[in-house]
């Protein structure tokens, strides 16, 4: 397409001044310091990347780019490598449109929240081997605050990481075989599984191929880059720790079949779309029924077509599930089927197994693998923190006395596994030396928080401290004898899920007569898997200091009103919406402290 030909009548001034500007990036140039300007050495694939011709069909449809989809237009943020090199050279911090297209590197520019860089990496099913958390933990000293966070997708982050260091950063980290590619911005992050997959006694398949597989592919497609936004996928085996498959955009959950019309025996995968709780939603199954070698070409499928058709120009509508909400789902599998070289069976999900039982606790403790005589070891990590010293230590006792293995589960804590039975009380004595507890902790087995105001520009409150400080104030009160998930989340983005907790508490701005700071809505009986259910709201507006104890008060009131052994799970799932509103609101005396709130 050339402007001033009779297809470019239909842009406006603004439209032609970036179809301009692209046209222009298609002519390489070189800057004064030899780097090549705009282009890699690929200059066609970024002309036809899909992302690219999505972006030129919204304009010509007469519809304006997101600013965020402009900064795409105008320079592909994979392409910002040397950008980085300069600004490490100078040791200058990312400003502007730079600080959306280093995310697309695994950088983020996290001021004023927290001074530095935050470097979020890859680690597809949250496995990684003792080498990469020696080098993650070195990195994390040389170049950030020495400490490493857990996060809610089974993968790690460094912070506090100077302007200098940025690429030398991401040097060390993809020496090692860590590529925190496409970890930000528009594209599609850590591809996550089950922490147990593969030693699971109870698993269907071990989904850690299927994500490692998905991971090297998108690494090496750039057309999978530069998606409407971020994007979400997960795969489950069947494990007894859930991957919370049904929360991301895209959940492949295995199941057994038995052999009927077009099926042999076997495992497969169901798959479901369009999970993003922060709005409301849990994935919803679609019928397809896919062999494993199927999951990949259909993901890759399903992933263009959201980048050909998902919104471009409405932040809060660029999901999947909106796609989906506007099309239904028999559209857009039509569009995905076009792209496949096979047809995807379908059945109904009741003719598929599923014979998980969900282990709350399974990943705290010692426990039995499938493999006879070894065991893993479930490691608390509070608030999902942990020192380089900490991290050191556990990538050392990996290698010692296990396979070199460590896991990462989406609840922020970590496992150790293939520790041979006589092996055990050395681990533990060399955990507990690390000041590391495996010990099972019913609020401490759910509790998960994501960065909040300590550290993300969005945050509202400060959901780490705060979780540490529930923690600690139910420790000696509250007598727990079933897990309790309490999900603390730092603002509407709900990285910590905080709709699918038992207790979910969504950050916000509180001010009345006494209080002006950081608090907290609170919703009550979310869940997951078989359980799935969207928190109701029953508190509104409680700062942040009296959080532990309200949370003592609504445990209280479980515990008073259960039926005996009654899990909290149990107990609200037999209860209405209205029930719960009406049992739960009485856990603080004034109901109405809002006056001001800051979200939404
Ligand atoms: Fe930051 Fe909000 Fe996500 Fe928490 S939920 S990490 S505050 S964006």
């Amino acid at each position: 397409m050339v402007l001033g030909s009779p297809d470019a009548n239909f842009f406006s001034a603004e439209q032609k001044e970036y179809l301009d500007g692209f046209l222009r990036a298609l002519v390489p140039t070189v800057k004064s310091g030899g780097v090549p300007a705009q282009l890699d050495s690929q200059p066609d694939d970024i002309a036809s990347a899909p992302g690219r011709r999505a972006q030129i069909a919204w304009l010509a449809s007469g519809k304006r780019l997101s600013k965020e989809e402009k900064i795409k237009f105008d320079s592909d943020p994979l392409d910002s490598w040397p950008r980085i090199e300069e600004l490490s050279a100078q040791g200058v911090l990312p400003e502007g449109e730079d600080i959306f297209r280093f995310k697309t590197h695994g950088l983020w520019n996290v001021s004023p929240a927290q001074a530095g860089m935050m470097c979020r990496l890859r680690i597809p099913g949250g496995v990684l081997k003792a080498y990469q958390a020696e080098a993650i933990a070195e990195s994390a000293d040389k170049f950030g605050g020495g400490y490493v966070d857990v996060t809610t997708r089974a993968n790690l982050q460094i912070r506090e990481i100077g302007g200098r260091h940025m690429a030398d950063l991401l040097t060390s980290l993809h020496e090692v075989g860590i590529m925190p590619r496409g970890s930000g911005a528009d594209n599609i992050r850590n591809i996550t599984g089950n922490p147990t997959c593969g030693i699971d006694p109870t698993e269907l398949i071990d989904v850690l191929p299927l994500c490692r597989q998905l991971h090297h592919h998108i690494l090496h497609d750039r057309n999978l880059f530069g998606l409407p936004r971020k994007f979400n996928i997960a795969f489950d085996g069947g494990n007894s720790i859930a991957s919370l498959e049904d929360t991301n955009d895209i959940g492949f959950k295995a199941v057994r079949v038995e052999a009927g019309n077009d099926v042999q025996t076997g495992v497969y995968f169901r798959v479901a779309l369009g999970g993003i709780t922060g709005h409301g939603d849990f994935a919803r199954d679609t019928g397809l029924l896919l062999k494993p070698e199927e999951c990949l070409p259909v993901a890759v499928a399903m992933v263009r077509v959201y980048i050909a058709h998902g919104d471009r120009g409405n932040r809060k509508k660029a999901r999947l599930k909106y796609l989906l909400d506007e099309w239904g789902f028999e559209k857009f599998l039509a569009e995905v089927e076009k792209l496949l070289s096979f047809s995807c069976l379908r059945i109904p999900l009741s003719e598929c197994r599923s014979p998980r039982e969900v282990n709350k606790t399974a990943h705290l403790g010692v426990h039995p693998q499938r493999q006879a005589g070894h065991h893993y070891i479930g490691i608390a990590i509070p608030s999902g923190r942990l020192t380089s010293a900490q991290l050191k230590g556990l990538a050392s006792l990996a290698t010692q006395l296990g396979s070199g293995t460590l896991r990462l589960t989406v609840w922020q804590n970590l496992l150790v596994s293939d520790i041979k039975t006589e092996n055990i009380p050395e681990a533990l004595s060399l955990l507990a030396s690390l000041g590391l507890s495996h010990e099972p902790n019913f609020i401490q087995a759910g509790l998960v928080a994501c960065t909040g105001s300590e550290g993300c520009k969005f945050g509202m409150a400060p959901t780490k401290s705060t979780a540490l400080a529930i923690a600690e104030h139910l420790k000696n009160r509250l007598a727990l004898d079933t897990p309790i998930n309490i999900h603390l989340t730092g603002c509407v983005h709900s990285c910590a899920q905080h709709f699918i907790g038992d207790l979910g508490l969504l950050a916000v701005s509180v001010e009345n007569e006494t209080y002006r700071g950081g608090g907290f809505h609170i919703v009550v009986g979310g869940g997951h898997g078989k359980e799935a259910r969207m928190g109701i709201p029953v508190l509104r507006s409680i700062p942040a200091p009296q959080a532990p104890g309200v949370i003592e008060n609504l445990l209280r009131i479980y515990l008073e009103a259960r039926l005996s052994g009654e899990s909290f799970t149990a107990f609200t799932a037999r209860h209405s919406d209205e029930d719960i509103v009406e049992l739960f609101s009485s856990a603080v005396e004034n109901k109405l402290c809002v006056i001001k709130e800051a979200v939404q």
